[in-house]
Formats: C-alpha cells, structure tokens, sequence
C-alpha cells in the first residue's frame, strides 16, 4: 500500500480502535483509490483522504420510550452527517441490537460514495439505534419512533439531511417517524424522509427500489459478457425488503430464485419461489411478522437452522442481509459450484477475502455501493417530486431507476477501464464516486 494511504488507515484506526467494521470499509476504499491519489497530487496536497475518513458531525442521543408494561426503557440513537460535499446528507436509519456508532460510521461513509455514483446531488449520512423492533407490539414501535423523532427533528430538514429505512426501518416506522417530525414541527410537504407511504408524498417504487436496481446492475454486468438473466438460478439471503424485491425482479427477468434467509435460518426450494410464493413470503414478514423457517413448513421444502445458503449451487448470488454474511469459504463455494455473478443487495455483505476470492475467480462482482444503490436513487426521486408538489407513475419512477443503474454500472466499468482495472467494479466504482465528492470538497475550501 502507498504509505500516504497507509499512514491515513493508520490514523482512522488510531483513533477508534474498537470500530473494526468502520476500519474494514476505510480500507476497502483507501486500497482502491491508490491509482487516483497517484494520479491526482491534489488530492494530498488539499489533505481530502484525511478529512474524508473524518465526519462532518456526529449526533448521539438518549431515546426513552415506555414499554407494554409501561416500563420506561433507553436506547441510544445516532445520526452521522458524514459528507454534505455535493448535497444535503442523505442515508436510513437502521433499528438492530448490533448498532453502534462503528457500525452507522461504515455505513454512513459507504453511503457518501453511494450517492455521489447516483449521478443525483445527495451527500451520505446514516444512523439509527440498537433499539430492536423484533417482538415489539406496533404501540411500542410508534413509542420508540416518536421519542426518537423528539430528538432527531432538529437535526434534519429537505436542504439539511434526509433520513429513509434500512434494516428494521421500513412503512411503518417511517410512517410513525414523519406523524412525529409533523407534530414536532408543524410542518408538511416538504420532503424531510423518504420512504414515505403513497398517500403522505411516498414516491412509487422506492420499496422495490434498492431489490430491483441490485437486479438491473447484475444485468448490466452480465450483458458484458454476453449474457442475461433468463433460465438463470439464483439464491438471495435475507428474506426483507432488499430480498423481497430482488426476489420480485429476478421472477420478472426470467431467473429462478430457490433460497431466502432470516437470522435464523434459510430455506431451500430447489422448484423456485413464483409470485404466488413470493406474495406468502411478503405477508409473512411485512404483516405477520413471522420467521423464514414457516416457507419451509407450509411449502413442505427444506429449512437449515443458522448458516446462510451459499452451500448451494446457483449462477447468481444476491446477499441482501447484512454486512460481513459472505466469509471466504462459502466464497470458496460460490465459485467452485460456478457462480458468474455477485450482486450485493446489503452493505459489505462480503469479507474482504470473499472479494479477493471473487475477483481472482473472475466473477462479475457488483459492490454494494453501485449495485444497492437503487434505493436511494429513488429517494433522490422521491425529494424530487415532493420539491415539484407532484407525483410521477410507476412507469416513470421504474424507468428513471432503470436509467439510473445503467448510468452507474457504465460509470464504474469506464472508470475501472480507465484506471487499468477493466471489469473491477469495486475500484470502478470506489474511483468513480470518490472524483465527484474529492473534487467538490477542494472547490468549496478547507472549511467546508
Ligand atoms: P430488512 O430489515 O427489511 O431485512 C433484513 C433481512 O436481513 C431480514 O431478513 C433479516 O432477518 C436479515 N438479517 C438482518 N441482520 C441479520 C444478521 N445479523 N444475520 C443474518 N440475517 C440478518 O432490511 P433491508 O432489506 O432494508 O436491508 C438489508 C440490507 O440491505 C442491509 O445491509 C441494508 O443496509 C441494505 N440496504 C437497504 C436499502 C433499503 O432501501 N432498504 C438500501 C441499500 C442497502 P431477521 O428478520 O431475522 O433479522
């Protein structure tokens, strides 16, 4: 490694020792962006690795909320505003038991070069709490979200920062969050999250967003070899939003999906999941709130406890879970039984080895920050309509999505090509959102 970056990692590691998976995702992109720093001086002499690793801000904050037995419980929340270079912060807000401010700074600095590949003008942000709405009646999940909103309202705003779902977040918390940031503000119409439901300034498709645009990209990367979608096998982990829709788009494009996760297991239908399975799978876990492993009991297929399912063999993978869900051996595994394609749903669902595994295997391997970034594409549309007052068709919104996600695969393939690496779209694509945010941040001065 080039020792300017390395002292850089050094320095981002010093300083918060116990953010393992904020170091992890640093050095993903640091690595790759070595052919830039070389060729660009500017980007050392103007200092912009050393205040790119840093946010911008940080906010933490007590939520309390009472439970059903009207106990009064505390969680912590976050929101990290950590780049507003080319736009307003923009990422979700994740509700699980493992977040922490490690956690949300991975996945807030992911999301700055997520959105700078969007080709729209939002800067990155994340945050959320370890609050886990797993079990949680709906009054305690509305308890939660309020008190939660009683903080972060002050915090956000359509030119500020611009929070949407992520895991644990999905219509009903967003739902809970604007009915809170309305009464706390009085104010409506403007788009201060996204996400929202179709009768409140929801945009269409930004459910299917973030599952279909992981599909379009594979595509694309598949057409550089000639190939497509059609009478391919695919296996998806995770069963939620992401997965859902993957899942959907997959049906659509002719591809059979034959494996869907949860944290605690997953299921094998070697018949693949129709559209009839598929609305099951939705009302299981958007409505009833239930576990993956009762598609195995009234499909009568197979459930496997624990593990995720990239035992099996499939030409397509789609992890759509959660970070770090891909280890090197079922990599390993992927690659013997022949897969051609890796398109990440999640954020960093493969450790570094598993990258290293798919790369040297020469799979067409799709980062989460150019595949998954459907999802806040469509949210960059969603404030779009909101700031015109107006609503586009589905038709509209899908077609834009479609545009979007071809835009971002050709960006980063050109890029990678451009800097010696044709077909690494991880470099292609850390590269390629890195240029736009590096150069805004030394047109607007140090300070900003
Ligand atoms: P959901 O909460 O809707 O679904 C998450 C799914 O992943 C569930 O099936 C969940 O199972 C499973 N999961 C969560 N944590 C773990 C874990 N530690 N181990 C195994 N399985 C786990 O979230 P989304 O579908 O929205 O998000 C999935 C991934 O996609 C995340 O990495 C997210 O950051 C990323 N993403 C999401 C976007 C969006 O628009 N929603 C946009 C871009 C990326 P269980 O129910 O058992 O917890």
């Amino acid at each position: 490694m080039d020792s300017y970056i390395e002292s850089v990692y050094n320095k981002v590691v010093e300083k918060d020792p116990h953010q393992k998976v904020f170091h992890q995702a640093v050095l993903e992109v640091l690595e790759s962006l070595e052919p830039a720093v070389k060729k660009y001086p500017k980007y050392k002499e103007f200092s912009i690795l050393e205040r790119i690793t840093e946010p911008e801000r940080i906010i933490q904050f007590r939520i309390p909320w009472k439970d059903r037995d009207n106990k009064i419980q505390v969680n912590r929340g976050f929101r990290i505003q950590f780049n507003s270079a080319i736009g307003p912060y923009k990422g979700g807000l994740r509700l699980h038991p493992t977040v922490t401010q490690g956690v949300l700074k991975f996945l807030g600095f992911e999301q700055v070069f997520k959105n700078s590949l969007t080709t729209l003008p939002m800067g990155g942000g994340k945050g959320g709490s370890d609050f886990d709405p797993k079990g949680k009646t709906d009054a305690e999940v509305e308890n939660f979200c309020t008190s939660f909103m009683l903080e972060l309202y002050r915090h956000i705003g359509q030119f500020i920062d611009i929070p949407a779902g992520d895991i644990g977040v999905g219509a009903r918390e967003i739902g809970y969050l604007y009915g809170a940031y309305r009464k706390a503000t009085n104010v409506h119409g403007t788009c201060v999250l996204t996400g929202k439901g179709p009768t409140y300034g929801g945009s269409l498709i930004r459910p299917e967003a973030t599952g279909y645009g992981t599909v379009y990209f594979v595509e694309e990367m598949l057409k550089t070899k000639g190939e497509d979608l059609k009478g391919k096998t695919a296996v998806v982990s995770g069963s939620g939003n992401v997965a859902q829709f993957a899942t959907e788009k997959c049906i659509d494009l002719g591809a059979k999906v034959i494996a869907l996760s949860d944290s605690s297991g997953w299921i094998h239908d070697p018949d693949g999941i129709d559209r009839e399975k598929l609305a099951w799978v939705m009302d299981l876990k958007n409505v009833r709130r239930g576990r993956i492993k009762e598609y195995a009991e009234h499909f009568k297929v197979d459930y496997t406890a624990g593990g995720s399912p990239w035992e099996l063999k499939c030409d397509i993978a789609l992890p759509s879970a959660t970070q770090n869900e891909v280890d090197a051996n079922e990599a390993k595994a992927l690659v013997d039984n022949g897969v051609l394609a890796v398109g990440e749903g999640a954020n960093m669902p493969c450790v570094p080895k598993a990258v290293e595994i798919f790369l040297e295997g020469k799979v067409l391997y799709g980062p989460g920050k150019a595949a998954n970034a459907g999802g806040v594409s469509v949210s960059g549309l969603e404030m779009a309509q909101n700031s015109q007052r107006y609503f586009w068709t589905r038709e509209e919104v899908d077609k834009r999505l479609h545009g979007i996600m071809v835009a971002i695969h050709e960006n980063a393939y050109k890029t990678s090509e451009k800097f010696g690496a044709k077909g690494n779209y991880v470099l292609g694509a850390n590269i390629a959102g890195f240029l736009k945010v590096a150069d805004a941040m030394i047109i607007q001065g140090f300070y900003a």
